[in-house]
């Protein structure tokens, strides 16, 4: 069998630098350390991460002497309380995230009312809050925009990375029908439409298509409708160990995509182990 490995599949450029940051921490043995939240959404990274001596913790506990900070950021607070306890604070925020941190500071300055076009409830988005001192607005659907009076409202309007391009166009242009004045910075990173891009062409052009992530992964999921809306054959996986001679009967090309939480060495088993099969005799 010939396999096809997506183009922009598994980690992003932003989980990447905040893998490497939490390895090169793991190497210092004498501190306790741990990462706010578990760094990416799969389980065999959270494990295997633990047993490098890196451990998870939902709050800011002088337990630990670093804490290492997840790439969608953080509220500026929590650097605050870690000096004030004494912990080192571990900076892997995504330069993406941090972007448009950057571009709220400034437009704060320039005296603009902060606009965030994100999910209310999300981690990046209070990150996002906290570098306007709380004082802005989030719209976190369409409708939000009718909540607010925006009539002679100067306002600076920023993006989640994480939003369609096509909603925040909707969401800017309904603002932009009502505001005095807006200025607007398109802060979405693209990682996660190329990788749904890529694995969309994919799908219908081999046999079988595997996603591979974890199953608590939201970008993983999405990934798996798209790809089995283009062909039915389609499989989503954690490991190899999902993987079976049955799934590739008749097949000569298997698709591979993964979640942005997927780490190479779990793609690399599941291409040793589609090898396997496809050398095994046929009964
Ligand atoms: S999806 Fe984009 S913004 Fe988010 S961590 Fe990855 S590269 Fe950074």
């Amino acid at each position: 069998m010939k396999i096809k490995i997506s183009e922009h599949s598994g980690f992003c450029f932003g989980v990447k630098r905040a893998m490497d940051i939490v390895l090169s921490n793991a190497k210092d043995k004498d501190k306790k350390i741990a990462t706010l939240g578990p760094l990416i959404h799969n389980p065999q990274v959270v494990e295997d991460l633990k047993e490098k001596g890196v451990e998870v913790t939902s709050e800011i506990d002088k337990f630990y002497d670093k804490i290492i900070m997840p790439s969608h950021g953080v509220p500026k607070e929590f650097f605050k309380k870690c000096e004030n306890l004494g912990i080192e604070a571990i900076d892997a925020t995504c330069p993406f995230v941090e972007a448009v941190h950057e571009k709220v500071v400034e437009y704060k300055k320039a005296g603009l009312k902060i606009v965030i076009v994100g999910d209310a409830g999300h981690s990046e988005v209070k990150g996002i809050m906290s570098s306007a001192d709380n004082d802005c607005i989030v719209i976190s659907s369409i409708e939000d925009v009718d909540k607010y009076d925006f009539k002679k409202k100067k306002l600076g309007i920023v993006s989640q990375t994480t939003n369609s391009p096509k909603y925040f166009g909707e969401v800017v242009g309904k603002i932009a029908q009502i505001a005095d004045e807006i200025t607007v910075a398109n802060t979405i990173c693209y990682a996660t439409h190329k990788r749904q891009a890529a694995a969309h062409d994919l799908a219908p052009n081999v046999d079988v298509m595997l996603v591979v992530g974890g199953k608590n992964s939201a970008n993983t999921n999405r990934l798996f409708q798209i790809c089995k809306e283009m062909n039915p054959h389609t499989y989503h996986i954690e490991t190899d160990e999902e993987i079976s001679g049955e799934m590739f009967e008749n097949c000569d090309t298997v698709g591979i995509t993964a979640g942005a939480s997927t780490p190479d060495y779990i793609i690399e088993d599941i291409c040793k182990k589609i090898d396997k099969i496809s050398l095994s005799p046929k009964p």
